[in-house]
């Protein structure tokens, strides 16, 4: 599924060099690094702020911390996702309301957050899952409609663009991931969440760091100054060494999407004519292929079979939150997100990533065809 010590060979000394400028710079906090990723990364997309986070899931929980949402709210999601999305709506205090997805993206159904939104709905925060992007157009202009912000978990989907936008720019705050194992892996832990509403950038960078204002911690750190908290805030930043990281890979960034994107493109031509349905790519959307997750029937016999001949398969996210042992107190048994748990049932994700050779992804494509 995964090799990060040969991606970490292909380009070692690009690495090795960012990391021994933050050790030689003896600023191992509140250095320039960080502050340098978030600009990169925010021109990258077009945005006008990002701000740094230790993880994916402190994106969320910071942007929902921002927008004002807390105890007696509600966030509509859905239950097919990291355990992050749901956690990061409850550590605020507020309530999840899951929805049933769409049948071919597994992708938030906007007729069903329609029907989801109430008196306490405060936020949407649709997922777009493996890398396809949620239906934006529709939940925007529901949001819109509703006055509410919309909150995108692009924790898989950097990279994706829809009618030439890119992800990152749909909605009002969208939050990313960082992890060794995502389009843009840190050799750690980190996240970002970014927003063109600089009112909630600055509000985020005060609660990602000890709620002190961050220029002025910047110009008085070290000086002996008294502090200043304005709010209650956390520790959820990017480190230096991880902002340093990622800064070295972000000029790699493209073209390893565009190299998932070809071995996607193995993928369908080798299931072509199969009993297995390929991901969907709806028209005017480009999928960033985090995960190739292929559905088909007797999937569990499929599986083994690809065990059998070497090759490695995943479960994202199966089974649903709903079904998930924390999570049963909550009362939705089984039938309460059909859709989803039909998906469940079928889902089989392959390997897809930079690591892999064409050979590597022809072989298994005509493995699992031939299941
Ligand atoms: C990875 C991921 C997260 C959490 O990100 P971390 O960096 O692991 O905290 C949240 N949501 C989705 C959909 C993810 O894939």
């Amino acid at each position: 599924m995964y090799d990060h010590a040969a991606l970490y060979r292909h380009h070692r000394e690009l690495f090795d060099s960012a990391i021994q400028r933050v050790l030689a710079s003896g600023r191992l906090d509140w250095g320039d690094e960080a502050p340098a990723f978030e600009a990169e990364f925010a021109a990258h997309l077009g945005v006008r702020r990002a701000v740094g986070t230790n993880s994916g899931g402190a994106a969320i929980k910071v942007a929902l911390r921002a927008l004002g949402i807390g105890p007696g709210d509600e966030v509509i999601t859905v239950p097919n996702s990291d355990i992050l999305t749901t956690s990061a709506i409850h550590s605020v205090g507020a309530t999840s309301v899951w929805v049933d997805v769409e049948p071919d993206t597994a992708n938030m159904d906007p007729d069903a957050a329609a029907a989801a939104i109430g008196p306490r709905t405060r936020a949407i925060l649709p997922v777009d899952l493996y890398g396809h992007p949620a239906d934006m157009d529709r939940l925007g202009a529901l949001a819109a409609r509703h006055g509410l912000p919309v909150v995108a978990d692009a924790c898989l989907s950097l990279g994706a663009e829809v009618d030439g936008r890119k992800v990152g720019t749909l909605a009002t705050i969208t939050c990313f991931s960082f992890a060794p194992t995502k389009h843009l892996g840190a050799f750690g832990t980190a996240g970002m969440a970014v927003t063109d509403d600089p009112a909630l950038a600055d509000r985020m960078e005060r609660l990602i760091a000890y709620g002190q204002d961050r220029a002025r911690h910047y110009r008085t750190f070290g000086t002996g100054a008294m502090l200043e908290h304005v709010e209650e805030g956390m520790n959820e930043r990017l480190d230096e060494m991880q902002a340093a990281v990622l800064r070295a890979k972000l000029p790699l960034l493209d073209a390893s999407i565009e190299r998932r994107r070809a071995l996607a493109g193995i993928w369908r031509s080798g299931l072509a004519s199969s009993a297995v349905t390929p991901p969907p790519e709806r028209p005017g959307v480009r999928h960033s292929y985090r995960n190739y997750v292929v559905h088909v029937d007797r999937r569990d016999a499929v599986r083994e079979t690809l065990a059998t001949a070497g090759i490695a398969t995943a479960l994202p996210y199966a089974p649903p939150l709903h079904l998930q042992p924390v999570y049963r107190g909550l009362g939705h048994g089984r039938g309460a997100f059909p859709v989803t748990e039909r998906l469940a049932d079928r889902l089989l994700g392959v390997p897809v990533g930079p690591h892999l050779s064409d050979a590597q992804c022809r072989y298994a494509a005509a493995t699992l065809a031939a299941a």
